[in-house]
Formats: structure tokens, C-alpha cells, sequence
């Protein structure tokens, strides 16, 4: 696999940064992750608007221009065939004398890759997944998209220990963030669309945004407000989305099914809907 460091396109054995870099000292660091469909990105041009916003915040430079990055994105999907998968960039503030107080004017780090995997023809997204509510014990700004991911790495796995798919975390207040990558819904008896609002809390999604729009255009009720595993167990349906997984069915919480334990009707018009739009361009 051929990898992106800093301007040049080597192997990945050959890839190499420097053991000051801030990135791996500090997660002093931001990411992105594009799908790509047919050989080609979807909703580049948000992802890309995250990351200035996201760079932005932690006061760091960004490493070249957006054209300059997405030439580089889609050289790796030619060169490395990749029809369907992931691009994944990351921008670290780069290597400095290591300080918790960073210098001005250092390197940026800019690292990019990709990986191929079936999204389209996914298993899962038929049966759709399980999660179990685990403290949200992640830092107060989740809004900005660090590589500091050990929490949810954590969780991902207590989850799989207790037998789930994923776990969807908990605030001080007992409601629903989000997932451990991803944005977490319910669909009421009712028919109405729940998803938290966006704060410092979560992520804010690039799918979550795409999604909400076509939800609108179909004219489905949406409201935004936290919601608590409880009414997750009383919902009609209940999904997440994310660049990589699109719209997921989730189908169990804490052991139990919600409404019939399958995939829901929204969600799959959702996922169709979504799948659609992000083919087309
Ligand atoms: N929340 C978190 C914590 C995430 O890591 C992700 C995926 N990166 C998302 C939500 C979904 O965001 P997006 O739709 O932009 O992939």
C-alpha cells in the first residue's frame, strides 16, 4: 500500500515520523475520514470544512492547501485501486521539543491512507447492531475531531466484552452523546426523528448533516434534544451514522430488543436514500 507523509507518496514500510512529533507525544492532532464509493469521495468538501474548523480550534496551521490534499487523496484511491473503503488523513501539529507549550510556527504533520472494504454490501446493515450505555469519560470539547481516542477505545471494547457491537455513551445526566465513532438516533412510536443537538458534546457528523437534510426533504418530523437509554428501549427504531458505516441499524441496548429487533423502516429509507445521494456526487 502506497501512503501519503508530508508531500511524498512511499510505501507504507517506508513511511516514517519523527518520535517529537506532537501527534504521537501529546494527540496533539486532528483527523478526517472520507469514504469512497465507485472509486470516488464522498462529501469530500464537508470533511474538509471540519478540518479547518477543527485545526481552527486548536490553533494550528493547516499543512497545505484543501486543493493540494485532495489531489493527494485521490492519487492514494487510484494508486492503491481502492473502489470501495476509506481515506483517512490525519494533521498533527508536528515534531517540537517536547513541552506541553507548543512553539509557533512549527511543521505541521500531514499523513494520509487508505483502506479498502466492502461498505456498500454490508452484512451488518441488514441484521443492524447492538450496543450497550457506558459512561461518556471523554474530554469536554468532542466537538473538535483530536486523535485523542483512547476513550473510545476503551469502550469499544468493554462493549465487545459484554457482547455488543458498540457502546453509546452517557452523560453526567443519564442522556445519550453519541456512539464511540459515530451519531445516535431514535425514531418514536410516533414517527419523530431524535438526535442530540449540537454542542461542544459531540461530533458534529458530516453524515448526521446529510442525513437530517434528506430527512427533511422527505418530510420526516426531526428533533433535536438529548434522549436517554430508556426511551431508547421504548422507540419505534433506533440508528447511528457515520462516514464509514452511512446509516446503521441498531437493533438491541443493554440486552434488549428495541420494538422487534430488526432493522426499521425509516432507518433502511434513510440508508437508500443516503446510499443514493453519495453515489451520485
Ligand atoms: N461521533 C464521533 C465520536 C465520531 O468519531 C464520528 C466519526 N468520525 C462521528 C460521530 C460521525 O461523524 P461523520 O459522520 O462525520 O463520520
Amino acid at each position: 500500500r502506497i501512503v501519503y507523509v508530508n508531500g511524498a507518496f512511499v510505501p507504507e514500510e517506508d513511511a516514517k515520523i519523527s518520535v517529537f512529533d506532537r501527534g504521537f507525544l501529546f494527540a496533539d492532532g486532528v483527523y478526517e475520514v472520507s469514504s469512497v464509493l465507485d472509486g470516488k469521495l464522498v462529501d469530500n468538501a464537508g470533511h474538509m470544512v471540519r478540518l479547518h474548523r477543527s485545526l481552527n480550534e486548536l490553533d494550528m496551521a493547516a499543512p497545505c492547501s484543501d486543493e493540494e490534499i485532495e489531489a493527494a487523496q485521490i492519487k492514494l484511491i487510484q494508486d492503491n485501486h481502492v473502489v470501495e473503503g476509506l481515506v483517512y488523513l490525519q494533521v498533527t501539529r508536528g515534531a517540537a521539543d517536547r513541552d506541553f507549550a507548543y512553539p509557533k510556527n512549527v511543521k505541521p504533520t500531514l499523513v494520509m491512507f487508505t483502506q479498502s472494504k466492502p461498505l456498500l454490501n454490508d452484512p451488518t446493515a441488514d441484521n443492524g447492531i447492538s450496543v450497550v450505555t457506558l459512561p461518556d469519560l471523554r474530554w469536554g470539547r468532542r466537538d473538535i475531531k483530536t486523535v485523542g481516542l483512547l476513550y473510545p477505545c476503551m469502550a469499544k471494547m468493554e462493549a465487545k466484552a459484554k457482547g455488543a457491537n458498540d457502546a453509546w455513551l452517557m452523560d453526567d445526566n443519564g442522556f445519550i452523546t453519541e456512539g464511540t465513532s459515530n451519531n445516535a438516533y431514535i425514531v418514536t412510536k410516533d414517527g419523530i426523528i431524535v438526535t442530540r443537538q449540537l454542542s461542544n458534546d459531540i461530533l458534529h457528523g458530516i453524515t448526521r448533516k446529510a442525513v437530517l437534510t434528506i430527512a427533511k426533504k422527505a418530510n420526516l418530523k426531526i428533533e433535536e434534544r438529548p434522549f436517554t437509554p430508556a426511551e431508547v428501549q421504548n422507540a419505534q427504531e433506533a440508528f447511528f451514522t457515520s462516514a464509514s458505516a452511512f446509516v446503521m441499524p441498531v437493533v438491541k441496548i443493554d440486552g434488549q430488543d428495541i420494538a422487534n429487533g430488526k432493522p426499521g423502516r425509516i432507518t433502511q429509507q434513510l440508508r437508500e436514500m443516503y446510499i443514493k445521494i453519495a453515489q451520485n456526487g
